[in-house]
Order: C-alpha cells, then structure tokens, then sequence
C-alpha cells in the first residue's frame, strides 16, 4: 500500500513524498511556536496565534489521524523577470498551486479512499499543521537557517502538501540534517527580518508587508517600507532563497502549470499604476497575485521608486 500511494502521488509532479507517524508535536516546537507569536512576529496574522494548540497533534485535522504523508512540490522557474522591473516572488509566477494541486490530489485521495478504505484529508496551506515538522518528521526535506525547508536536488522553492490518513503506514526516517548554515541568507536581508535563530519578523519581511498585509502600512511596518529594496518590491521577496547554495543549479519545475506566464514575467511597473479592475481580474485569474486584489497591488505600486 505504502508504496502505491508514493508513486501514485510521485506521478502528480511530486518531487518528494514521506510519510510519518501522526503523534503529538514536539512540545518545544510549540513553545518556541507560542514565543514567535508572543513576541508579536506574526504581525497582522492574528489567526496564527490561534493555532498554537491546534498546530500540536495533527489529530485536530483529522479526529483519527494515524499518518501524515508530506510531499514537495517543485516551482523553480526557468527564468525570472529582469532585475530592472520590480520584484515578484518566484511562487507566484505560474498559477496558483492551492487550486493546481488540490485538483491533481482530489481524484488521488477519492481512489486511495476507495482502494485502501479509512478517512482521508489533503491539508494545501488549509489547515492548522506544523507541516515544516512534518517535513522532517517524515524525511522529506532539512530545515533553513531562513525558515524554509531543503528538498535535497530541489532546494527550497517548494510547495508543502499534506495528507492525513486514519490508516497507519510505516513511517519513513525523520531527516537528521540541516543546511549548510553558511549565514548568507541573514546577512543578506535587506530588511533584517530575518535572525540568526532563523526565526523571521513579519512586521519587517516583504513576503507578509506586500502580500498577506491588508490596508494601509503604519508605524514600523511604513518605516520597513522604506528600505532601497522594498521600493523595488511588488509582490513577495525571495533574497534569502536565492542566494542560498542549496538552490544553485537546482532544475526547474516540470509542472507545466507552476511555468512562469509570459505576462507576469514581464509585467511592468507602468501597467500596474493604470490597471483597471478588469485588467487585473484578467491578467492574474488563477494566479497567486489575486490574493492582494486590485487594492493591494496598487498600494504596492504606489511605493515603488518613481
Ligand atoms: S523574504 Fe526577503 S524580507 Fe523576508 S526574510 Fe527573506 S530576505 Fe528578508
Ligand atoms: S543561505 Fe546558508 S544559512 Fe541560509 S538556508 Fe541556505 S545554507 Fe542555510
């Protein structure tokens, strides 16, 4: 069954699948967890705080959950937009993988269920799990000094997936390893949210200030919006991923949807200050960049270097 299961999922595109014992987390990931939130690093997630309790058996996903498989999935682009034209993250090149995936492992999931019996839940970034630990956990991937998990060929410019099962599978071997630790990716954040511990803050990160931040920037999160870099950010930042030697020479994705769109490769900052509503909803339908609106885009357009 174990193996069944790994090469179907291996057929969807995956570049990594493991499969792990589904217990209690480690209570020190979570207390460190509780510290990150108490420290006020979540910024404006205020749903991250509630997930502490949640985050610390995968049994509050699914009731019986005996297993959870964690799979990678590849976006690293062939090609990126020139270092001329503001900043958008690598993710959010091709189409957006919550809804490319969740359609490759509907069908999957819905056949296991039928073959295998037992209850069955795909988790894209839609449910309260600890999913690095679980990368580990199960064998898949190493752990970041900048936060990101290392899929050994792959690098980091990964999409997490999980599913849990109330069937139990013999779990694979947690990985042992971290990365090179060579220090370059806190060295080289342009916004110093980014800390030895690899802990990252998101009142200063430019992933959460110019894609998961609604409304206007204030205080401190105006002022982290004011660095050279972050006036040459549209949408997400990838500074500390791509200097990082785990993903040098790493090949680029095969999954055709994941393929940067020529339009979003190019796209340029005169477009983005005339755009329309209609333009908008045509140019990014299915893409991650919907995720800000019309709204959200403009205010990071308006902070651009003229
Ligand atoms: S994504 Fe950019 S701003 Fe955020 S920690 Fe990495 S380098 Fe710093
Ligand atoms: S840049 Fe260096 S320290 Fe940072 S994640 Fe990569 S190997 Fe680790």
């Amino acid at each position: 069954m174990k193996d069944t299961i790994s090469q179907a999922i291996k057929a969807t595109g995956a570049v990594a699948v493991g499969f792990a014992k589904a217990s209690e987390v480690d209570p020190k990931v979570i207390s460190d967890y509780q510290a990150w939130i108490n420290g006020g690093n979540h910024a404006g997630m205020d749903y991250l705080a509630r997930h502490a309790l949640l985050k610390s058996h995968p049994r509050y996903v699914l009731e019986d959950a005996a297993t959870v498989i964690s799979i990678a999935y590849s976006y690293a682009p062939a090609v990126w937009r020139d270092p001329s034209l503001p900043v958008i993250a690598a993710y959010a090149y091709g189409d957006d993988y919550h809804d490319v995936l969740r359609r490759k492992l509907e069908p999957l999931v819905a056949e296991f269920k039928q073959s295998f019996g037992g209850n069955w839940r795909i988790c894209i970034d839609s449910a309260p799990l600890a999913e690095r630990y679980w990368a580990v956990k199960s064998g898949i991937g190493r752990r970041g000094l900048n936060g990101s998990i290392i899929v050994d060929g792959y690098g980091s410019y990964i999409f997490l997936v999980e599913i849990l099962t109330s069937l139990s599978i013999t779990p694979d071997e947690p990985s042992e390893a971290f990365c090179a630790r060579c220090g370059a990716c806190v060295k080289a954040c342009p916004q110093k949210a980014l800390r030895n511990d690899g802990t990252i803050d998101c009142r200063r990160c430019l992933n959460y200030l110019t894609i998961e931040h609604r409304g206007d920037w204030e205080g401190e999160m105006l002022e982290a919006m004011q660095t050279p870099t972050a006036k040459h950010t549209l949408f997400g930042c990838d500074i500390c991923q791509r200097l990082c030697p785990h993903n040098h020479d790493v090949p680029p994705t095969a999954i055709p949807e994941f393929t940067p769109r020529q339009g979003i490769i190019d796209y340029t900052k005169k477009e983005i200050k005339s755009m329309t509503q209609a333009e908008f909803s045509t140019l990014f339908k299915g893409s991650p960049i919907k995720r800000t609106k019309l709204a959200g885009i403009l205010r990071n357009a308006s902070n651009l270097h003229p």
